[in-house]
């Protein structure tokens, strides 16, 4: 059963965000204390900002904002982790009953919050935010990243259509999630693995409202092959099945070289022939080297066990900091 007055966690990972951070806690304060006056959450409730170690102004806004608000508490990580990392961090910081993740920036619209509230009250202890259109994205952004979904699906990974990281869990599946050790963090796939009763609640994603994104062609290159390698390993047995086809190409082409050989006074065919399928081989060989490597990488940084975020330092009213 679902707690009648809940306390929230909001949890805000910000990496050089000094532009949106004013009207972020303006927007985030609104959604708090409309929930706090509807009774639906209770006084402990707050709003943690990771700090992934910016290098703007970002820290000291955050940590201005603490000292004077008590709902507000500024997390500062000893170093960039990116955003996976980052809110991680502040998940496992949290101790309250319900924890929403939301990006900085307000694309995910933080007044969709209440309504994921309302979705826990009646049961649901995991609710995906769904971008319901991708007006706002470019066409290469939207091409790409529905694409992804359906590889993904084909792959056997089981994500939620559309949904990126904006999310409500209750305690119970965040403590369920915190016993999974992976180092390499693909959430939006772990946090499905995990299960118990879950929700939708659709929303527009909107433009960032200042600022750039933090996620770049390459980093968002990254994440996407992360996420594969992270939960499928259809890309290994794909290379099995390379191997059966290209041996089975082989055996023909032997046939029709000792076809002409036997039967026929033809002088073998020139240097082509020979070039192009050892070239082709070989190519075809190197790329299965580097899946099988990649795999390897990700065995080789999980079996090192390195905790994934070391807090430098933590901001709230009452208690001051502590290094
Ligand atoms: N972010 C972070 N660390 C990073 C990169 C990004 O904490 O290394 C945060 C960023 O501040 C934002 C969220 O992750 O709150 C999503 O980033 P962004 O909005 O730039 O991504 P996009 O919406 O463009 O995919
Ligand atoms: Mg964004």
């Amino acid at each position: 059963m679902p707690n009648r007055c809940p306390s929230l966690a909001i949890v805000v990972p910000c990496y050089n965000e000094q532009e949106v951070l004013p009207q972020t806690f303006v927007e985030l304060r609104k959604v708090l204390d409309k929930l706090l006056e509807g009774n639906k959450v209770n006084q402990s409730s707050r709003i943690y900002f990771v700090d992934d170690g910016s290098k703007d102004a970002t820290w000291s806004i955050l940590e201005e904002k603490a000292k004077q608000d008590e709902y507000v508490v500024g997390i500062k990580l000893s170093r960039n982790r990116g955003h996976q990392k980052a809110l991680y961090a502040g998940l496992c910081y949290t101790t309250e009953d319900i924890v929403v993740s939301i990006d900085a920036d307000l694309q995910d619209g933080p007044e969709n919050i209440e309504l994921m509230v309302d979705h826990y009250l009646n049961g649901s202890d995991v609710v995906y935010g769904v971008r319901s259109e991708r007006k706002t994205d470019t066409f290469f952004k939207r091409f790409t990243a529905e694409g992804y979904y359906h590889l993904m699906k084909k792959m056997g990974v089981d994500l939620v259509f559309n949904h990126a990281d904006f999310r409500l869990m209750s305690r119970r599946v965040l403590e369920a999630f915190k016993s999974y050790p992976e180092a390499n963090l693909f959430l939006r796939g772990i946090i499905r693995e995990v299960g118990f009763p879950s929700s939708i609640v659709e929303y527009e994603r909107k433009e960032r409202f200042a600022g750039e994104s933090k996620y770049p062609l390459k980093k968002m290159l990254s994440f996407a092959w992360e996420g594969i390698t992270s939960f499928s390993t259809v890309p290994l047995r794909a290379i099995t099945v390379l191997g059966f086809l290209s041996s089975f190409l082989s055996v023909l082409t032997l046939a029709w070289v000792l076809g002409i050989r036997v039967f026929t006074d033809e002088a073998m065919p020139g240097w082509a022939s020979i070039l192009l399928p050892l070239l082709f081989i070989g190519s075809v060989q190197l790329l299965c080297l580097g899946v099988l490597g990649e795999y390897l990488a990700k065995i080789y940084s999980e079996v090192k066990r390195r905790p994934k975020f070391h807090i430098q330092k933590v901001q709230r009213r009452c208690e001051g900091s502590s290094e």
